[in-house]
Parts: structure tokens; C-alpha cells; sequence
């Protein structure tokens, strides 16, 4: 997934509320993962994929949920709603690397990527393979979905 992400965020978190901190919760959850590309470009140089980072990894949103939702539940259920938000919109981002970027599903079990489709490497540039493959017509349901609810949405 290229661009879709912050879109299925907010259709993710447009479940649990209609604006608000939950909603803001689900956007940051929708793209959280993908801030790992600053560490890919700036510190790594490119020098492996970055689903390898431990914030493309589910057993960590798993720990973490385990960690988070308690705290949250005794911190107030106000906290409760954002959490489950936050980490729902986790869950999309990963489900929508996997169609196919991949997605170490059964690490620490498992080394191993999963993805759905594989895009050949036809064109000189990797974001070209990506955006004239029909894999990217889910990209564009996405955004098209977001910008449905976002336009059906009557004023507050
Ligand atoms: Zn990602």
C-alpha cells in the first residue's frame, strides 16, 4: 500500500466515532507504521525492506495492546475507545501491507513475509509497478470510500 493508508485510517476510525479524539486515533494508527520510512531513507540508506522494523511486526501491536488497553481501561474508559481505535487502524495498515508488501505474520515464530500478490518488477521504477498494477485499484477503493463517508458526513 502507497497512499491509501491515511484514508483507510480514517475509515477505520469513522467504526468507532464520527470526529474527535478517536477518530485522530485511528489516523495516527492508519499511518504510525509507515514513519519507519524516515529511519529506511535517513539512517538505514535503503538498505532493507521496511517491514523488517519492528513497527511493521504484529507480535509488537500484540504486546503493546496487551500493555496499552489495561493501562487504559484503568486510566478511564474515555482512553478506552481511542486505544481500540488506534490499534484496529494497526491492524488495517497491516492487513493492507500484506496484499502486497508483506508481513512477518508469525514472527517471532516464523522469519518469513506474507503477501497476497506479487507485483513484478516490470517497470524501471518500483512506485510505477506498483501504480499500473491492478492492485492498486484497491488503493483508489480506499480512497474513494474515504472521500464518501468524509462528504456524507453532516455538519456537527
Ligand atoms: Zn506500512
Amino acid at each position: 500500500m502507497i497512499t491509501a493508508h491515511l484514508p483507510a485510517g480514517y475509515v477505520t476510525g469513522r467504526a468507532f466515532a464520527r470526529s474527535g479524539p478517536v477518530l485522530w486515533a485511528a489516523m495516527l494508527g492508519g499511518v504510525l507504521p509507515d514513519l519507519d520510512l524516515i529511519w529506511f531513507y535517513l539512517i538505514d540508506g535503503r538498505a532493507f525492506h521496511h517491514h523488517h522494523y519492528w513497527v511493521h511486526i504484529p507480535a509488537f501491536w500484540v504486546a503493546s495492546a496487551f500493555i496499552v488497553l489495561p493501562l487504559a481501561t484503568w486510566r478511564g474508559t474515555q482512553w478506552v475507545r481511542p486505544a481500540l481505535a488506534f490499534f484496529a487502524a494497526i491492524l488495517v495498515h497491516l492487513l493492507l501491507d500484506t496484499v502486497a508488501g508483506g508481513i512477518k505474520w508469525l514472527w517471532p515464530v516464523r522469519d518469513r513475509f506474507f503477501h497476497l500478490v506479487t507485483v513484478p518488477a516490470a517497470h524501471a521504477h518500483w512506485i510505477l509497478n506498483f501504480i499500473l498494477h491492478p492492485v492498486f485499484l484497491a488503493e483508489l477503493a480506499i480512497w474513494a470510500a474515504a472521500l464518501l463517508i468524509l462528504l456524507r458526513r453532516s455538519p456537527a
